[in-house]
């Protein structure tokens, strides 16, 4: 099957390729525009590019196009992205504003330009869809809560793919292939001890997830992208009698102090650097306190959730680091793992600084692991298509 998975964002659009076969995906071609403001051009861009590499002549060559859609409301897993997902997309926008109106619109043209083509949105919540009701309630009166008030949970085709790479990896085939199949078959009772694992997707967003058996029972994400870590600009978990304290006392509509929230917050309003973590580091360790505190309060918020996860699951087999912050800043897990020998983990400084993905960065006597996964969410997003489509078919 061949398989393109985009991915439309406020102002680029970026594309995967992806030829499958059974359980094999090779990765065909790549590419993508940046700021862009008509994605009917971006799509035929795209598919003039494939078509010029020689790798699809055109969209009926497509057997389907995967989306990695983040919030739909009561909409989750996989579904064919008709006209009512755009619709549950625009619906949803408030909670997932930067997100959920490109990928609307990338529907809507692909629809109108190539109805023929299957389009199937996997939703970055469908990986939390069998956490228990008492880790997704919150404490709201019930009217609250049918409004569609309590935690979802985001980044779910990342903390997939670590389920399944950190199974593969620690030699647990059982969980792997739980995990591969979760969409489609759903959790399964394993015989021997469980494995757990704490898996922290730390980049542009960041959420640490709690994962049993290759199944998430928890996660820091909540209502919204809002919630959990400190994230790039946006706020994190937060007191709700902030909101309208800070607009009584600093005069701010609503909108205004929203915008504030979305935009002004997390790492950026901590350190009045940027967004980045690269830059808040070096300005950092030139001795701007600032962004110092910024670098701290993220990791004692990371150590919060890697700590409650650690109880919750009843232990820790490894410690997973994906996406941009959490590969590439060996600083940044050291001082997430710091001080924690008597809890079985030590991790290895030398490996931590400069061993390949995959490996373990763990001391040889620690009980716990530690990884880095590198990020990638398309693959389990063009599988994902791919096996919902070949489902899809059989059915018909
Ligand atoms: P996005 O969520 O936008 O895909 P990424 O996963 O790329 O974001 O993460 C972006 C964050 O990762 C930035 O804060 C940046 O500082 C950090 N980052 C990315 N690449 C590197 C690198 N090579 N070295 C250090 N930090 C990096």
């Amino acid at each position: 099957m061949r398989i393109l998975v985009v991915n439309p964002g406020s102002t680029s659009f970026k594309y995967r390729l992806f030829s499958l076969d059974g359980e094999q995906v090779r990765l065909v071609a790549r590419g993508g525009s940046e700021r862009v403001t008509d994605y009917g051009a971006a799509i035929d861009r795209a598919l003039g590019e494939l078509a010029e590499g020689g790798h699809v002549r055109g969209a009926a060559d497509l057997d389907g196009v995967g989306f990695k859609a983040v919030f739909g409301g009561d909409l989750s897993g996989c579904v064919l992205a008709d006209e009512n997902v755009e619709q549950a997309l625009r619906a949803t926008a408030d909670l997932a504003p930067a997100h959920n109106p490109p990928y609307a619109d990338a529907l809507r043209v692909f629809r109108e330009r190539h109805p023929g083509v299957p389009r199937v949105a996997v939703f970055e919540t469908a990986f939390y869809q069998w956490v228990p009701d008492h880790a997704r309630r919150y404490a709201v009166p019930d009217a609250w809560y049918r409004a569609g008030i309590r935690r979802h949970g985001f980044h779910g085709a990342s903390h997939k793919f670590v389920a399944e790479r950190s199974a593969e990896l620690l030699g647990r085939e059982d969980v792997a292939a739980v995990a591969r199949r979760l969409y489609l078959d759903g959790p399964r009772r394993l015989s021997g001890a469980p494995l757990r694992i704490i898996s922290c997707h730390l980049g542009g967003s960041s959420s640490v997830t709690a994962i049993r058996d290759g199944v998430a029972i928890g996660t820091s994400m909540g209502l919204s992208p809002q919630s959990g870590l400190p994230q790039s600009n946006r706020v994190g978990d937060l007191d709700s009698a902030a909101f309208p304290c800070a607009m009584r006392r600093l005069g701010l509509t609503m909108e205004q102090a929203e915008n504030q929230l979305i935009r002004e917050s997390g790492l950026l309003g901590l350190s009045g650097v940027n967004n980045d973590l690269r830059d808040i580091k070096s300005a950092a360790d030139r001795g701007d306190a600032r962004a110092r505190l910024a670098i701290d309060v993220f990791v004692h918020s990371l150590r919060h959730w890697i700590g409650a996860f650690w109880f919750e699951l009843g232990g820790c087999d490894a410690l997973i680091f994906t996406a941009g912050i959490g590969e590439n800043n060996p600083w940044l897990r050291e001082a997430a793992c710091a001080g924690l020998s008597d809890l079985g983990l030590r991790l290895d400084l030398e490996a931590n600084a400069g061993a390949p993905p995959g490996t373990n960065l763990a001391a040889s006597d620690s009980r716990i692991r530690v990884v880095v996964i590198p990020a990638n969410e398309e693959l389990v997003v063009a599988r994902e298509t791919a096996r919902f489509l070949a489902a899809r078919r059989s059915v018909a």
